[in-house]
């Protein structure tokens, strides 16, 4: 079950016009470290709304989350220790304790810079930008602590659907689109296979390139067809030996295996050189494997539109 999340952009407080790249930012990641409140709690699949000092930015969910240590600047309290300041800038000394049992003011507190985890979202793909949709007390509404001041928050996820409604809709309908496409795109790429599978598929086929038939060996190399789902997970792998030009036609769509019939159609530029004319509506020169015709079928896809 996904949770949902009110996250505060600490970059947004009041700078937000100022700060440009910003926004761009705000929409595909979010970075947080250990010290907070629900730091790994937050998960991939979740839902979250992301807001600035104001209110709302815009909502999406995430579809990676990355982890590193870094070091981390914290400020103190030189009598007590506290990590729980106000900066003020308007009054001298600048800084207070916020301890009740404390409240030393200073103008310079005790600085340190720990090594922490740290860890950043990748949510780009469902990003909706809702600007000004909801203020900072509407969004306070929908928290699970109303009163809290965490800048990681979990959401009652009724509450959201009831106060978004359609919008989160639209923004998992647009983030599948997306997805969908990117694992297309991904899977329809030819990568190099390692060199032990070369040699199996030059044994096996001897000096065969799939699209040109017998080719010098040197000219041919042995790509992995790999698919991947819409996690991008790797789902399978075949492999092919093909010859180098085949191999970068196919990457530019120029060269497709048209499903069913499993003929190559020669597409763009390579339409004006006889040798690739040639090839137009010619058979492969071996019987595809299963794995290998769903390869070619999502390459047509993404080639054909
Ligand atoms: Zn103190």
């Amino acid at each position: 079950m996904a949770n949902y999340w009110l996250l505060l952009s600490a970059s947004g407080t009041g700078k937000y016009a100022g700060h440009t790249g910003y926004a761009d930012e705000v929409a595909s990641t979010y970075q947080w470290d250990e010290t907070v409140a629900h730091a790994t709690s937050v998960a991939v699949g979740d839902v979250v709304l992301i807001r600035d000092g104001e209110g709302l930015l815009g909502i999406s969910v995430i579809d990676s989350i990355s982890e590193w240590h870094d070091y981390k600047l914290t400020l103190r309290c030189p009598v007590c220790n506290t990590p729980k300041l106000t900066f003020r800038t308007r009054k001298v000394p600048r800084y207070r304790c916020t301890r009740p049992s404390c409240r030393s003011e200073f103008e310079e507190p005790v600085t340190g810079t720990p090594i922490v985890r740290k860890f950043a979202s990748e949510h780009g793909a469902g990003w909706l930008p809702l600007p000004g949709l909801m203020d900072r007390a509407e969004l306070q509404k929908l928290c699970v602590a109303r009163l809290s001041i965490q800048s990681m928050r979990p959401l009652v996820p009724e509450r959201v659907e009831h106060a978004l409604g359609g919008f989160v809709e639209q923004m998992f309908r647009l983030h599948g689109g997306k997805v969908q496409d990117t694992a297309l795109r991904r899977s329809a790429r030819v990568r190099t296979a390692p060199a032990e599978e070369r040699q199996r598929l030059l044994d096996r086929f001897g000096s065969t390139c799939l699209f040109v038939g017998t080719s010098p060996r040197a000219t041919l190399d042995a790509a992995a067809l790999s698919r991947f789902d819409a996690a991008g997970e790797s789902k399978s792998k075949d492999f092919a030996l093909l010859r180098r030009d085949v191999r970068s036609l196919l990457d530019l769509g120029q060269l497709t295996v048209e499903p069913e019939c499993d003929r190559i159609v020669v597409r763009g530029e390579a339409r004006d050189f006889r040798p690739y004319i040639e090839l137009d509506g010619a058979p492969l020169q071996l019987p595809l494997s299963s794995g290998q015709r769903e390869w070619f079928g999502q390459h047509w896809r993404l080639h054909s539109v």
